[in-house]
């Protein structure tokens, strides 16, 4: 677990598209981010793309993850 999205979510799909690893899907309600996809971006951006694209501030930190967990999660999903 990384990133989430919270319920209040108004569907408004600007983070889907920014997300690098595309882990970002719409569920059955609301946007939902896939914690197996998740890499808080690391390995392509210093920031968390979908954190600075959200307009109401509605994704939010869950389990923090170290970076060589994080970095090996990019490497497996791009290696
Ligand atoms: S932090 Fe990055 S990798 Fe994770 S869901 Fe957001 S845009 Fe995608
Ligand atoms: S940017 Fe924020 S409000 Fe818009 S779909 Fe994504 S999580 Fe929901």
């Amino acid at each position: 677990m990384t990133l989430s999205i919270d319920s209040d979510c108004i569907n408004c799909d600007m983070c889907e598209p920014e997300c690098p690893n595309k882990a970002i899907t719409m569920g059955l309600a609301i946007y939902e981010i896939d914690p197996a996809r998740c890499t808080e971006c690391e390995g392509h951006y210093p920031e968390p793309q979908c954190v600075n694209a959200c307009p109401i501030d509605c994704i939010s930190q869950g389990e923090v993850e170290s970076k060589e967990t994080l970095l090996a999660r990019f490497a497996a999903l791009w290696g």
